[in-house]
């Protein structure tokens, strides 16, 4: 039996992709294979298939024209450089699902790229998209990762791969502005047609769909805020390019789970000012939704005032979607979930988070060890123990069910893939010792339960293992 392909973006007008095969690896080795997803999508394990020697039957290999705002410069010309969308399969739940493989050579869109992929992004891109999942949140998927065994010139050859990802779909805000860059209304509302029908169902029935969709996805970004904050997740490149319409979390590069909370705390290295770091993201977050706004305008209304109107009148809707999920988040994880005062649980959360940062404390620790019988541990985070102890006092005063210790171990993970242990994997790799990399996979699988066997990888890193700096994975 084949792969049931249903290739709906490439029956859309040519000028929204390009054709392109993948290049041909013949040493390719298969790392490994998301058996579970695998089965959900129909698609089988295939080295041929996942390395891009093979074009499985009913396959449509295309690279996606996008543009997109760059640290907050316009870019009107990006697009798929180093990815190739085989197609589209729909499975037994109806869930329509990209299968795309990254870094399986030049595109149209390669720019001076050469379209290709280390294998450290590919492996890092795997841990940290599946350790998402394993956390509840919307993102994109692995499916597999593949060793080329070529080299690719980076600062120095480096071995590469490809990675086979899996999403709703891989149109961003930047597809739009793409079009809009353009004046190509009649494309912006074939793309808003094709993302209704495909993501947002239920705006095709509204008084005016163009405005419903636009609501949708600022809820769907704005709940996806709400729940990145909460892990301590930085995106480190949240880019317009991508921002998914979908509302799952997509582009591994720079990212990080933070280990130290601040909230100014940013890892990527291009992002000098910071615009990305943790506090930050709600509100680049609407900034991306105003972008996506703004190409929307010309369909919104015939009224040019009015579509402003209607435009502000949903990102105003941001906020309000953003606010009381992260609140209830944050009073789970602290749990303080039955607290009837919201008012009283923000002014707490302000000012925990406020002794975080100046104790430097571990952002998944401090939970978790809240969570714990007895507060030892929780009190050695901190850097002066009487902060540490003061605060505890606090917390203890506030009424709590009698059964909020599980509960909070429920929402507190204990393993989060720290960026000191994906450099170990990744440098094992390199060695072609794929065994960590295996044993990380799993140990993020199950992210709440704790397991003796794993006690390596909950740990905070040593001052000497501390990744200063992510770089985006090229
Ligand atoms: P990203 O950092 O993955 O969001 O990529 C930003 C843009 O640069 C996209 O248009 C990518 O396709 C392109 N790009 C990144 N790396 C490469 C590469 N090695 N070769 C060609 N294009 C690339
Ligand atoms: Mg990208």
């Amino acid at each position: 039996m084949g792969i049931a392909f249903d290739n709906s973006y490439a029956r859309l007008p040519e000028r929204f992709f390009s054709s392109q095969m993948p290049a041909k690896v013949p040493d390719a080795q298969l790392i490994r294979y998301n058996d579970e997803l695998g089965k959900q999508l129909g698609i089988p394990e295939d080295l041929g298939m996942f390395s891009g020697n093979h074009l499985p039957e009913g396959a449509q290999p295309i690279s996606q024209a996008y543009a997109g705002h760059q640290f907050g410069g316009f870019n009107p010309q990006l697009g798929d450089g180093r990815a190739i969308l085989l197609g589209e399969v729909v499975n037994d739940h109806g869930k329509r699902r990209d299968i795309q493989l990254k870094g399986s050579g030049r595109t149209a869109f390669s720019r001076g790229g050469d379209g290709k992929s280390a294998l450290g992004p590919v492996l890092r891109e795997y841990i940290v998209s599946e350790a998402m999942h394993a956390l509840g949140v919307p993102t994109t998927r692995a499916l597999a990762a593949v060793a080329t065994r070529e080299a690719v010139m980076r600062e120095e050859p480096t071995p590469g791969g490809v990675f086979t990802r899996v999403a709703a779909s891989h149109i961003r805000v930047g597809t739009f502005q793409f079009f809009a860059a353009q004046q190509d209304t009649e494309a912006v509302l074939e793309l808003v047609n094709h993302c209704i029908a495909r993501h947002y169902p239920q705006a095709a029935t509204a008084e005016n769909p163009v405005l419903a969709f636009l609501e949708c996805i600022i809820e769907a970004q704005a709940m996806l805020m709400a729940r990145w904050l909460p892990l301590g997740f930085i995106h480190g490149v949240m880019n317009t390019d991508n921002c998914s319409i979908s509302g799952e979390t997509i582009d591994y590069g720079p990212c990080a789970f933070m280990d130290d909370f601040h909230p100014d705390c940013v890892f990527s290295y291009i992002d000098r000012q910071a615009r990305y770091a943790w506090g930050n993201q709600p509100t680049i977050c609407h900034w991306n939704m105003t972008r996506l706004a703004e190409t929307l305008l010309p369909i919104l209304d015939p009224n040019a005032e009015r579509a402003k109107e209607l435009a502000e009148g949903a990102l105003g809707q941001f906020i309000g979607h953003f606010q009381e999920p992260y609140l209830n988040a944050f009073r789970e994880k602290l749990g303080l979930s039955t607290e009837k005062d919201l008012a009283k649980s923000g002014t707490f959360l302000k000012s925990t988070l406020g002794t975080m940062a100046r104790e430097e404390v571990d952002f998944s620790l401090f939970f978790r060890h809240l969570a714990a019988e007895n507060h030892v541990e929780l009190i050695a985070l901190f850097k002066n123990p009487e902060s540490g102890k003061t605060w505890l006092n606090e917390w203890q005063s506030i009424e709590r069910p009698a059964d909020s210790l599980v509960k909070m171990k429920a929402v507190n993970p204990i393993r989060i893939p720290r960026n000191h242990q994906i450099e170990k994997v990744i440098q094992a790799a390199y060695r072609d010792d794929f065994a960590p990399f295996h044993r990380m996979v799993e140990g993020m699988s199950d992210p709440f339960t704790e397991k003796a066997e794993y006690a390596d990888l909950e740990a905070a890193p040593l001052p000497e293992e501390r990744v200063q700096n992510t770089f985006c994975g090229t």
